[in-house]
């Protein structure tokens, strides 16, 4: 289980430490092109509360997306190791599961790589969360296993009771979160103008001369 140390306050400060040191590494174009809208960055109140939301390439508001989400998760864990006893076992399964499979796409991967071109979450109001049909479906996926026993009406709805308890606290932590940046956001828009504007304007130029190139109509 995830551990979770200090406040929130004091995790979102050391990840906007650590993305600005990841910062300097960033390079555009180093990054499949995405086509479609990442659901976790379009409209994110954590990236608008840090001011990533306009004219930041997505590779660089994905990363801070994940370190903040990667706060969220291990909160959420350690509130529902702590208070959802049912959730807790249904995810520990879940894990389990998992765990027994051969390839496990997107995971062990940095921060930045994380949730890039995997499946975008179908729900844009409930950004964090799986949900039970994720969980059944999880569950179902997996063909050489017996399928768990079927959830009774009244688990079903204690279980549908701890989703919605979960996901209320890890929208209140989102919410948090963005109070927090705002006495981020200085460092964090300095580092964007020195490391990411400059090549942001050298790629643009770089396409202006190819425009402007013989070859091109116009
Ligand atoms: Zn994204």
């Amino acid at each position: 289980m995830n551990r979770v140390e200090g406040s929130i306050e004091a995790r979102v400060s050391h990840e906007v430490d650590r993305w600005l040191g990841w910062l300097p590494r960033w390079r555009p174009g180093t990054h499949r092109a995405r086509v479609r809208l990442c659901t976790r960055c379009f409209g994110s109140p954590i990236l608008a509360a840090a001011g990533l939301d306009v004219d930041v390439p997505h590779p660089v508001q994905h990363a801070f997306s994940m370190r903040m989400k990667g706060i969220i998760d291990a909160a959420v864990d350690d509130y529902t190791a702590r208070n959802l006893p049912m959730l807790h076992t249904e995810i520990r399964l879940a894990e389990e599961r998992k765990a027994r499979r051969p390839y496990r796409a997107g995971e062990g991967l940095d921060p930045e790589f994380r949730g890039l071109d995997l499946d975008p979450e179908p729900a844009p109001d409930q950004p964090f969360l799986f949900t039970l049909s994720g969980l059944e479906a999880d569950a179902a996926a997996e063909a050489n296993e017996p399928a768990p026993r079927p959830f009774t009406f009244e688990e079903k709805e204690a279980l549908r009771d701890e989703v919605r308890l979960a996901d209320e606290f890890a929208k209140q932590l989102g919410r948090r979160i963005c109070v927090e940046l705002a006495q981020h956001r200085d460092r964090i828009g300095h580092a964007v103008g020195v490391y990411v504007e400059p090549l942001v304007e050298e790629l643009l130029a770089d396409l202006d001369r190819e425009l402007d190139a013989p070859g091109w109509p116009g």
